[in-house]
């Protein structure tokens, strides 16, 4: 993993954008099913909790003033504002997983992504898109998480970040929450035989050959 931000280890940081409503929860809760070894960060952030969120398993909510300070100690891998909150990822949980092998899962917005590519050149960036614009509104509207006003702003962003689809390095579409959890665990499996990635091993497994 990257030096720059002081993570190194054998799991891989693997980003999972998408716009609000294309289903990723749905999706990462698919993946984590079926693979022990992979895990996904609880974020911080200043959003209210919805009803059915539990402080901790879904988020750690914070005051924006306790957001503003973990910040400026560096505590935060990446962190960004989106539809007026703040979201950010602990830097010690990620280095900690990294650490004794544990792919990271990190479901985080585009700016933040940037923030990942930049700091962790290692990690794998994955953009989730909804089969349609009137279908990532159905979802979103089903889903009853939001005012009017909210419902909105997100379909605002929404367009704004499938924009960024292109510089993610796959792209996935979620028609079908079991077939797009198949690609992504497909995408993790194949980057972990990248030859890149085994360098250091590559020897030692030619060798064991002969
Ligand atoms: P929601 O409010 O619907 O839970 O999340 C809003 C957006 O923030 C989603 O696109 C979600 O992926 C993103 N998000 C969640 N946690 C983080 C984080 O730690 N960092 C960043 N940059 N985005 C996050």
């Amino acid at each position: 993993m990257s030096e720059n931000s002081g993570i190194s280890g054998d799991g891989l940081i693997v980003v999972v954008s998408g716009p609000s409503g294309t289903g990723k929860d749905t999706v990462i809760e698919e993946i984590l099913k079926k693979n022990k070894g992979i895990c996904v960060s609880v974020s911080m952030t200043t959003r209210n909790p919805r009803t059915c969120e539990k402080n901790g398993k879904n988020y750690h909510f914070l005051s924006e003033e306790s957001f503003k300070e973990k910040v400026r100690m560096g505590e935060m891998i990446e962190h960004a504002k989106y539809c007026g909150n703040y979201y950010g990822t602990s830097l010690d949980f990620v280095k900690e997983k990294i650490k004794n092998g544990i792919d990271v899962l990190l479901k985080i917005e585009v700016k933040g992504a940037r923030q990942i590519r930049k700091n962790c050149p290692d990690a794998i960036h994955i953009f989730i898109l909804p089969p349609s614009m009137k279908e990532l509104s159905r979802r979103l509207k089903n889903r009853q998480t939001e005012s009017e006003k909210g419902f909105e702003k997100r379909i605002k962003t929404a367009s704004e970040e499938i924009a960024s689809a292109k510089d993610y390095d796959y792209i996935v579409i979620n028609k079908d929450k079991d077939v797009c959890a198949k690609d992504i665990c497909s995408i993790i499996y194949s980057e972990k035989l990248k030859t890149s990635r085994v360098r250091s091993k590559t020897d030692v497994i030619i060798r064991e050959i002969f």
